[in-house]
């Protein structure tokens, strides 16, 4: 084994920035606004009109910064999935309308109540809690289920609501909602299943908005606008159709990257981290500074097969060889020249050069876990 090359002068670091070596996750607020755009055109001709989604922290992309960069661009209508989530919308945004699509009532009335968020509501007594906690008619979405079964009012409830309108007669509805199971599949027969059973239900509340489309349901065409889309996924730059139609059509939002804190050579036979995956040939190996904990997935090295996910450094390919590590992953840099691989230099998990979705692919996952699970000790930067 030869000597690990040492630290080339570094840059000064501010004293008051401690984000030097963090993992980084870049959001580019242009592409963002970029992909609203192409989304809000797609259902324009349908005259419908397009919200943000912006549960789970904008997908880990930070919520407070996409919100402003969609604002900006008139986006006026956000969903959160949870009640502090929309809290924390309406601090910043006092006029924009704000849904809550998995309210608990019997907690979250008064909190809903107090910043004026809307809920979805999804079962009786759900709906029967918001009434009683509102003096007037109580501003609402109702969520029906269509086939996902997750949250959703049921036939049956449905059933009740139109017998017996006294319900019905305290909300003020704000949109008739449904979810789509299986829009990224574009042949799926759910999705048609699912749009006739919505027409049937929209068609008992004529005077209210209609939504069923997330990002996947806006590509399956005119017939699953209605009268509000709710992209999530695709304003973070994943096209839920990029296997089937072999590209995007939306611009890539996040690259995550994280510095090259050592190179070594090693011969064949020698092996690399936990596990002690055996080098087939000799190697040059780098080491970089993030693992799972900031959400590099161990599925991301296979150590049967010695397969690894291709990062990029500099603009060249380099596969994870060796198994993930807590703070650390180790790369195969034999391909790469020596000029492209100095230490410091950013090394690119996924982003532009490396697809998020190749990542997804090999760890068996999708985009939306990936972005998720890019941790809080990356630092996020905006540009
Ligand atoms: C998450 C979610 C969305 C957004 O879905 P994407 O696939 O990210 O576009 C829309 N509607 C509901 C009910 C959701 O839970």
């Amino acid at each position: 084994m030869t000597k690990p090359q040492s630290h080339s002068k570094s840059q000064p670091q501010s004293t008051s920035d401690f984000s030097g070596t963090s993992p980084r996750l870049t959001v580019d607020l242009g592409a963002v606004v970029s992909n609203f755009k192409t989304l809000r055109d797609t259902v324009g001709q349908s005259g419908s009109s397009c919200a943000g989604v912006l549960k789970a922290n904008s997908y880990g992309m930070g919520a407070e910064r996409v919100a402003e960069a969609l604002w900006a661009e008139g986006c006026k209508t956000f969903f959160a999935a949870l009640v502090g989530e929309g809290v924390k919308l309406r601090a910043l945004f006092p006029e924009a309308t704000i849904y809550v699509l998995s309210p608990y009532l019997s907690l979250d009335a008064a909190l809903l109540r107090e910043h004026h968020l809307i809920p979805c509501l999804y079962d009786l007594e759900g709906i029967d809690l918001w009434i009683a906690a509102n003096n007037t008619a109580a501003p609402a979405a109702l969520h029906f289920e269509t086939g996902i079964n997750r949250l959703g009012l049921s036939t049956q409830d449905l059933e009740q609501l139109l017998g017996n309108r006294s319900r019905l007669n305290r909300l003020d509805l704000k949109l008739v909602m449904s979810h789509l199971s299986s829009a990224d599949e574009q042949q799926s027969e759910h999705n048609q299943q699912q749009l006739e059973a919505f027409k049937r239900i929209r068609a008992e509340f004529p005077n209210a908005p209609a939504s069923l489309a997330n990002t996947a349901g806006i590509f399956l065409g005119p017939d699953y606008h209605f009268d509000l889309v709710r992209p999530g996924i695709g304003l973070y730059g994943h096209d839920p159709h990029y296997y089937e139609n072999r590209g995007s059509r939306l611009k890539p939002v996040a690259t995550f990257a994280a510095p090259l804190a050592q190179v070594k050579n090693l011969k064949a036979g020698e092996a690399v981290g936990y596990g002690a995956t055996e080098l087939d040939r000799d190697s040059t190996i780098g080491v970089i500074l993030c693992g799972y904990a900031d959400g590099v997935m161990r599925a991301l090295f296979k150590p049967d097969s010695k397969e690894g996910h291709q990062v990029s450094i500099n603009g060249h390919k380099a596969p994870i060889l060796g198994r993930v590590s807590m703070d650390m992953i180790t790369i195969d840099l034999t391909a790469v020249p020596k000029e492209a691989r100095e230490i410091g230099s950013m090394v690119e998990i996924f982003g532009n050069h490396s697809p998020v979705e190749n990542a997804a692919a090999m760890a068996g996952t999708s985009a939306y876990e990936l972005f998720t699970r890019v941790s809080g000790r990356a630092v996020r930067k905006y540009v």
